[in-house]
């Protein structure tokens, strides 16, 4: 028996009016999902507890069958984990965004989406300015995406961070780094001079006297937050009694899949966007069962689409997830399997961020008799056998229809 889990990040969504009051999941073409609900049993799932933000951090965790309430991550030490870079037990992994400043407002998360390889030329020169070995660390990552390690810190949750997504256009000043507590006042100052005092090292820097004659954006600053610590949790293996993999192109995704003891899987062209390879997902994911039980498969156009409130593309991801994955992955199947769909949580296009809403979720099992919904949607799946579960794991579920069920079952309703 295999396992797949699929998840489309940020697929669910309210009525749209563009779309005459029906999601993107009701509109688009999507045989493949459509026939996992109408062959299997659906429900809603709520997946982000009370009190937490629903990131797809929190939302993944649940939907694996963690309990985010319980596991404190900071999301860079999760995306730490997806680039290498290790944790020792009071180390604390800090995201280090590559931004824009002016004249005092934080202008661009993102530095005009700087490339990897002139960030890398940043961050070397921040290196040589702040680095101490053993206490504070840079480690370059992806395009404007890296990483500020400070060695036994502990205590990260005392830590009051702003994402710069969330504060672009605030004056800098106003959401710097705060400590909750005295015991981190000295690491905050640390963390808020090196914020401030990065400007002196980029703002000439040669890499960004280039980039203003091409008239793009200088990352003429980094920007700290989402720090954590390595989360201890228990494999998914120990969880489960499975072997498993994960295919994402997301270092988050991948992040917590590493702290699952799961097999990372790269491929090629995976984008985390619109274009992402599709049919290479699923050949990977049909690769990767050769040697596991379980697979899990993470896209996020979906979410993107969400983001730029694009009903159209959001309709396109979905198609796009539903035919050139979902469907040659299951024509790929040779074995008897069990199979789950879910959106982590909603990210509406009426909204353009993600929602805390219980998203529609649809499993089919060899062993199961279908509950008579027909279709894959928000609405649909209201009508399931299962109805709204709570915060309980839907990999628990998936696993309670073969042989390798076990303890962690719950029981449904
Ligand atoms: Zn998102």
């Amino acid at each position: 028996m295999k396992y797949v889990l699929i998840v489309g990040d940020g697929m669910a969504d309210y009525p749209v009016p563009e779309l005459d009051g029906k999601t993107p999941l009701q509109v688009a073409r999507k045989p493949n999902m459509d026939a996992i609900a109408s062959k299997g049993r659906s429900g809603l799932l709520r997946t982000v507890p009370d009190g937490m933000s629903s990131g797809s951090d929190t939302a993944i965790l649940s939907v694996l069958g963690y309990k985010p309430e319980q596991l404190l991550v900071g999301r860079g030490a999760l995306e730490a984990a997806a680039r290498g870079i290790e944790l020792k037990g009071n180390d604390v992994a800090f995201r280090c965004n590559i931004i824009a400043e002016e004249n005092g407002i934080l202008a661009d998360y993102s530095a005009g989406h700087i490339t990897t390889k002139e960030a890398v030329q940043l961050i070397a020169s921040l290196k040589k300015a702040f680095e101490k070995p053993g206490e504070i660390e840079f480690f370059a990552g992806l395009d404007y995406r890296h990483f500020l390690v400070m060695r036994n810190l502990r205590d990260s949750s005392l830590i009051e961070c702003n994402p710069p997504h969330d504060v672009t256009g605030a004056e800098i000043e106003e959401v710097l780094p705060k400590a909750k507590s005295e015991k981190v006042e000295d690491a905050v100052n640390q963390l808020r001079t090196i914020i401030l005092e990065s400007k002196n090292v980029l703002e000439n820097h040669p890499i960004n006297i280039a980039r203003r004659k091409a008239g793009k954006r200088p990352g003429n600053m980094v920007w700290l937050w989402g720090g954590g610590e390595k989360p201890s949790m228990p494999t998914f293996r120990e969880k489960f009694g499975l072997r498993a993999a994960v295919i994402s192109a997301v270092d988050l995704v991948k992040g917590i899949g590493t702290y699952a003891g799961m097999q990372v899987v790269n491929v090629h062209g995976a984008t985390g966007m619109y274009d992402t390879n599709f049919e290479g997902k699923a050949n990977a994911a049909l690769k990767a069962l050769e040697a596991n039980d379980f697979v899990f498969v993470h896209v996020e156009a979906p979410d993107e689409a969400g983001h730029e409130r694009d009903s159209g593309k959001k309709i396109q991801a979905i198609e796009d997830l539903d035919k050139r994955l979902l469907g040659k992955l299951i024509k790929g199947l040779k074995e008897p399997y069990a199979i789950a769909v879910l959106p982590d949580h909603p990210t509406p296009i009426t909204v353009g961020t993600h929602t805390r809403d219980p998203v529609p979720f649809a499993i089919r099992s060899p062993f199961w008799v279908a509950d008579g919904v027909q279709k894959f949607d928000e609405v649909s799946a209201k009508a399931g056998g299962f109805g709204l579960v709570n915060n309980e794991s839907l990999v628990g579920l998936l696993v309670s229809t073969g042989e390798n069920a076990t303890s962690e079952i719950h029981s449904v309703r």
